[in-house]
This record gives structure tokens, sequence and C-alpha cells, in this order.
């Protein structure tokens, strides 16, 4: 067993000696004895902190899972604002409300729940997507929700190894970059995106969706600008997304690849599930509600359209 399972499979213990399940709504701590959970159970939501981070367990055969990082706003008084120079503390405003929706959308079209995993508290007080070294939290509070963040994760990506066998975890943020358009990340740099296809080809290894070129017949470069890409599916359903067959290059634009819940969860350190970070941008996409209403079902479709392709799940939809 691998040091990064070790690890996974200690926070997953924690968080369950540590997190009660709460389908009611009501306070998941402070109120007595925790329950223990041994076992996640399909469609019920699971509280870490007090009410402060969700796992919202989809059906147990669910291929997906989907998370938003940085779109919190609670300001716990026990998690100071982190006011470290290199600590980033911009929200990604609406993500959640557009993660859900996606997930419902998906549940809508495949008659599957995805698995999903939510921040409520603000990224300046607490920041999932760094390493706890990275973080710059404040407090213990802090590191402790973030470890029970990285159990839900942990869980999640186990339960889809399990039932699924294997599967896709999408983290979705929000940029702010000229560009409005969606960048997919894999872990591979705007450089390396934009030079020759057989030099990509090389850095399978070090991608987020290692595990899925093992198993498909596609070569890197065609599975991140190919015919079947994900940014290729998304551009098919009117999104503009970078790197896509329509746009394969970043060309010296922003750019974002992927940060440390797509290296942790995605198959560069193993497993069978592949990771990709989608940036998403706000002008004509999420801002409003009614963007959000007519995105989230395309998001789907590029979704069930992707696991169809690479991984022969939703056939029949
Ligand atoms: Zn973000």
């Amino acid at each position: 067993m691998k040091k990064i399972d070790l690890w996974m499979l200690a926070c997953l213990l924690l968080i369950t000696a540590a997190c009660k399940k709460d389908v009611s709504g009501t306070s998941g701590d402070g109120d007595g004895e925790p329950t223990p959970v041994t076992e996640f159970k399909a469609n019920t939501t699971y509280y870490g902190g007090k009410n402060q981070v969700r796992f919202i367990v989809g059906d147990l055969s669910s291929p997906i899972i989907l998370a938003s990082p940085h779109d919190g706003t609670l300001a716990p008084s026990d998690m100071p604002i982190r006011d470290h120079k290199d600590a980033v503390i911009v929200q990604d405003i609406n993500l959640t409300d557009l993660t859900i929706k996606i997930a419902n959308s998906i549940k809508a079209k495949t008659g599957i729940r995805p698995h999903v995993i939510i921040n409520d508290v603000a990224r300046a007080r607490m920041e999932p997507n760094r390493s706890l070294e990275e973080a710059y939290h404040k407090s213990e509070a802090a590191n402790k929700l973030w470890r029970e963040y990285h159990a839900f994760l942990a869980a999640a990506k186990s339960m889809v190894q399990k039932n699924a066998g294997r599967g896709l975890f999408l983290d979705m943020h929000g940029h702010g970059h000229t560009k409005k358009r969606v960048e997919v990340g894999y872990l591979i740099s705007a450089s390396n995106l934009d030079g020759p296809d057989q030099s990509l080809n090389g850095l399978a290894t070090s991608s987020s969706i290692y595990h899925l070129s093992t198993i498909s017949p596609y070569s890197l470069s065609q599975l991140i600008k190919g015919d079947f890409a994900f940014g290729t599916l998304l551009e098919e359903q009117g999104i503009e997304a970078v790197p896509s067959k329509q746009q394969p290059k970043v060309n010296g634009d922003d750019y974002f690849n992927g940060g440390y819940c797509t290296l942790t969860y995605g198959s560069r350190n193993g497993g069978t599930v592949s990771a990709i970070q989608l940036e998403t941008h706000g002008t004509n996409f999420r801002n409003s509600p009614t963007e959000r209403t007519a995105s989230a079902p395309k998001v789907a479709d590029a979704i069930i359209k992707y696991m169809k392709n690479h991984y022969g799940f939703f056939l029949d939809k």
C-alpha cells in the first residue's frame, strides 16, 4: 500500500469517528457524542465540522465525483483570515450552486446521482486546494476541517473505485481571466500543451488522467485535444474551452492546469479515478441563476458523453 493510500485511510478512519450523519439539516456537531459512521449511505448528506463541509453521497454505482472547494461564505471565529503573503483568498462565486445543478442534471439524464463534496467555509479562512503546509491556516480548527474535507474526497474516490471500478473527479473552480472560456486542467503546463503532440504524448504519467490513458486507445494529445477530449465536448455544447480540438493551444493566455485536489485524487499517483480541474468563467456561464440553469445541463451532457466514450458508462442514455 502506498504512503498516500495509508494517509487517506487514516483520514477516513478519523472522519468516520468524528462526523455525524445528518439527513435532517440540523446540527451535526456539538450536541453529544458523535455517531460513528462506518459506511457512507447512498443519497445521504454527511457533515464535517459544525456543518462546514458536506459530502452529498450520490448513488452507489456513481462513477462521478464533483467538488466545490472555493465558494464557501461561512466565517467561523476559530478560523482567522489567512493573511500570509502567498495565501490566495478569492471566492469562486456561484460554483456551489452550479456544481449542484450539474449533479441534478446528471441524475435527471442518467438516473445516477454523482457524489458531491462542498466546502462552505470562506477560502479566506480554510483552503482545501493546497497542501496543509501551503494552506497557511491560522488555527488548528481550520486544519481539522481541511482534514475532514479531504477525508470526504478520499472516501468518494474509494467508493467509486470499489463500486464502479473506474471514474472521473471534476474539481470545480472559477477564474477571472480575460478570455471567457473554461480552462480544462490535467496537471500539464501551458507550454507542454502548446508543444509538439509527440512530446505531449510522453507526459501521460504526469497527467491527472494517467489511468484513463492506460485503458484508452487514444494518445494523451488526443485525450486532451482530440474528438472526445473534455474541452472538445464542452465546445460542442457551445461552451468555449481550452485545450480542445477547437482551441488546442493556450497561446500565452492565462491558464490554470490543476491544483492540489486534482493532483491528490486524480490518477497521477495511482488508482482508477482520473481527475480534471474545470476553471470556469463568469460572463454568460455562471454569473446569474439563468446562466447557471442554462449551463449546467450542457456541462452534464459533456460529462455523460465523456463517460460514455472513454469508460463505457451510460451507453443507453
Ligand atoms: Zn478555485
